[in-house]
Formats: structure tokens, sequence, C-alpha cells
């Protein structure tokens, strides 16, 4: 009866639920309070750091061997390693990132790094992005390695009973700007911190609610990215005898032509995404995801409850499809002048281009340079940044086909579905060892949590609620794949 036993070994008591729930709201509220900004605020501050240090005495206490290391000042990522007796397969990694964006505190009705826990949420920078899963994967290996413990094992060396793979664990520096300093580091000088068969990582596996139906998108797909310089070079000269080669005003123009949303186009991963939804919810519904994601419609004006109409789709679900099936580009940065009497001689825009599966630098080079059209295009150089190639990972593995079921065992009416993401994680960099990277972070979002909107966002937070539901899905995803 040796799968019985795995079975008892992984059973988790209602009391111990509790306790791990506790423990988990802690664990976030204490994380939130590192301020691991990046870029490093004050420059040369080591807030990752500091957070590896906090989930490296965490894990300690729990009986393992983490390690932290910072090849560059500050920019601390921790790993550690959970033994399965290695009968079941390569490893779980279960994978985060440490670092948060910056956060304007004026603009917020909590301090953002204050971890407050109020109107049965927890509020800060990081509580969606991504401090969350970060302690919803520290509760599972706490619970792991409690187990070890109880068998009067040492979870530091000995296999967990009921564990077959080991599992990875990783919470790295650096995300937020590429990743470079954090994940991309450890894949060059450490792969063997990483290599697996497949990862568990952030954004995918929460709840969306459409047309009354609980979708859990978990992603297997992100968008690359292209950013540009943009300089418009025209005449300096007085301000009071205005010229129309003033950059400032080209600029303009040419600013104009390149936030004219582009033109849709279908990738392999959201045609999976579409099938799906068409096989499973009403025809009417699926048809307006259909109609919001191909049309350019502004999501704040088409009918939907967010904007108060009486459409199925929330605003923020609008958003995300209509950039999930266009190459996008958002103009960040505008420069321009010197003194209000002078015209400006040159202006440079820097923007923000998120490609689709299937576009590469050069062909969103053209795009740009078409859509400035031969008039600006004279009068504009437009210089690349950084590019980042989009990520499409199979949906044919063991690991997908568990993360599904789980979401549908823990809520049988919740509909899992592959999809892609517009953003870029550190998936892009776990890809270059050939590990499958799944965005899987399971929470069940009350009706009004909007998820989406809340990355980067002001009053960032995260319902207690949703992470009650997650913490055990997590686990059992885990379990269904190691045990
Ligand atoms: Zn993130």
């Amino acid at each position: 009866m040796g799968p019985a036993t795995i079975t008892d070994a992984w059973d988790v008591s209602e009391a111990r639920w509790d306790v791990a729930h506790a423990r988990l709201i802690e664990d976030l509220r204490a994380l939130i309070r590192i301020p691991s900004i990046n870029p490093p605020d004050p420059p040369g501050a080591d807030g990752e750091l500091s957070a590896a240090r906090w989930i490296a005495a965490a894990l300690t206490e729990a009986g393992l061997r983490p390690e932290v290391v910072e090849p560059f000042p500050g920019r601390g990522s921790v790993v550690a390693r959970l033994r399965g007796d290695g009968t079941g397969g390569d490893p779980l990694l279960l994978l985060s990132h440490l670092d948060v964006v910056p956060a304007l505190p004026d603009a917020w009705t909590h301090d953002p790094f204050g971890g407050d826990l109020e109107d049965g949420s927890i509020w800060g920078r990081g509580a969606v992005d991504m401090k969350d899963l970060i302690a919803m994967e520290l509760a599972v290996v706490r619970l792991l390695a409690e187990r070890a413990a109880a068998a009067g094992l040492d979870p530091a060396t000995d296999p967990v009973p009921g564990l077959r793979r080991d599992i990875l664990f990783a919470s790295t520096a650096d995300e937020e700007a590429g990743g470079h300093e954090g994940i991309g580091w450890i894949v060059e000088h450490h792969p063997e911190w990483l290599r697996a068969a497949g990862a568990l990582n952030e954004s995918g596996g929460f709840s969306v609610e459409v047309g009354g139906q609980r979708l859990y998108p978990i992603q297997v797909a992100e968008k690359g990215f292209a950013v540009y310089r943009i300089t418009v070079r025209g005449t300096w000269g007085h301000g009071s005898m205005p010229r129309p080669d003033n950059a400032a005003v080209v600029a303009a123009r040419a600013i104009a032509r390149l936030a004219t949303p582009g033109d849709p186009r279908i990738t392999a991963p959201m045609a999976r995404f579409m099938e799906v939804l068409a096989a499973r919810l009403p025809a009417e519904i699926s048809a307006a995801l259909q109609a919001a994601a191909l049309g350019d419609a502004d999501p704040d004006r088409s009918p939907n409850r967010s904007a108060g109409g009486d459409g199925p789709i929330e605003a923020q679900t609008v958003r995300a499809l209509q950039a999930l099936f266009r190459d996008t580009i958002t103009v960040g940065v505008v420069r321009a002048g010197v003194k209000y009497n002078v015209i400006p001689g040159l202006a440079t825009i820097e923007i923000d281009c998120r490609v689709l599966p299937g576009t590469d630098e050069a062909a969103m080079r053209a795009d740009v340079l078409a859509r400035l059209g031969p008039d600006l295009g004279a009068v504009c150089d437009v210089e690349l940044v950084m590019f980042g190639e989009p990520v499409e990972t199979s949906v044919e593995t063991p690991l997908y086909r568990v993360l599904a079921e789980t979401i549908v065992a823990h809520d049988p009416d919740g509909i899992p579905v592959p999809t892609m993401m517009p953003f870029a994680t550190d998936a892009k960099h776990l890809v270059k060892l050939g590990v499958p990277c799944y965005g899987f972070s399971p929470l069940q979002m009350r009706p009004d949590e909007r998820y989406f909107e809340r990355f980067h966002g002001v009053d960032e937070r995260i319902s207690v609620h949703a992470l009650r539901w997650g913490l055990p899905v997590l686990y059992d995803a885990v379990r269904r794949f190691c045990g």
C-alpha cells in the first residue's frame, strides 16, 4: 500500500492549515515591510538582500540550509532545496522574485511598506507582485520540512517522507529590471540551483470572473518587449517666432501616431485560449470576449461592468485581452525644451513595445517606422534600448496537466485556461535552461477584487480570502506532481 502511505504523509490537519494560514499572512506582512525596491532606493540600498536574508532565516528555522548570494552589492537572492527520494523524476522549482517597483506614498491610502491588514486585505507594495506567492511557496516548503522533522529526519539532508522529487526554492533579485542581476546571474553561474522538470512562477492561476464564470488563466506564454529611444530633430529658434519644425510639436504628432492601437493578430497560445473558452462558456460570452479582444474600443467606455454598463466583461479583462492580441506601444517618456522662450530643436520619446510570439525586433522596428510614416521618419532616429524575446511553453506536459486538474479539484466550477501574459517575467531566463515555466499563483479572488489592476498600481493589496483558498491549492499541486 505504498500510495496510501504517500497520501497519508501529505495530509494536513485543519488545525495545521489554520496555523499555516496565520503564518502566511504574517510572513507576507513582514516581507512587505522590507522595501526591496528596484531600482534600489535610495541608490545603494540593500532591500533585496535584506529580503533574501529574512527568507533564509525562515528557511533555516524550518530546518533547511538555504544559500544567499549577493553577486552585485545589495542585490541578494536566496535558494534552498528539499530532498525527495528521486524516484519521481527531476525537481520542481518554486520560483519567485524579491524586488518590487517603487511606490509614491502620497497616492496611497495605506503606507505602501506598512503591510497593514485592514478590510480583509493585506496592503502594500508587493502584495500581488509578488510577495504573496513568496509567502505561499515558503509555507509549502515549511509544511514539508516539518513532516521530515516530525519523522525524526533532518530536512536539510534527508528525503522528506512522500516526496519523490526534489523541490527547489529560489527567490531572486532584479526581476523588475530584467532579472540580469538575479536569476540571470544564477542561470549563468549556478544553473544546478534551477534545473527542474518544471517551475511555478508568478502571474497565473488566479481567478478572473467573466460572465459569471470563474476562469483560472495559467500562464504558458508571455509577450516579449522592445524598448526604443526616438530622437526627433527639429530646429532651434526664438519662441517669439513659431516654426513648424519645433521638435516638441513634431514629437506630439509622432506620439499620436504611435499611440493608435495596431491591428490584432491571433497567436497559437491565444487561439488555444479562445478555443477552451468557446467550449466552456456560453456562446454569447465567448463571442463578447472575442469581440473585445479583436476590437479596439476603449475598455473604460465599452459596455462592461466596471464602467457601469451591463456587459459581461470587466474593463481590466478587456484591457488585458486587447494587449494579448496585438503588438502594443506605450509612450513612457517624453523630453523636449530647455526654456519657455526657446523653440526646442530636439525631443526624445521612449517607447515600450510589447511583442507577440512571432514578432521579432526587426518586425517591431518596421512597425514603428511605418507608424511614423515617411514624413516623420525622415526627422526621427529610432534607437533600440533593449529587447526581450517572447516566451512560449508547452501545455503538453505532466506539470501543466497537474496544475489544471488541481484547480478543478478545488473549484469544480472553475475553468483553467492556458494563456499568455502581456508582460515579461523571469521565465525568459529559465527557458535558456529548457525549464518549462508556468505562471501559477493560485488565488481565488473576491468578485470585487481587481487583481490585474493592482500590479504596479496604487493601493496594491490582496485579500486574506484569496490566500486562504490558494495555499492548499499550491500545496496540492506540489503533492500531485512530487508525491
Ligand atoms: Zn512580478
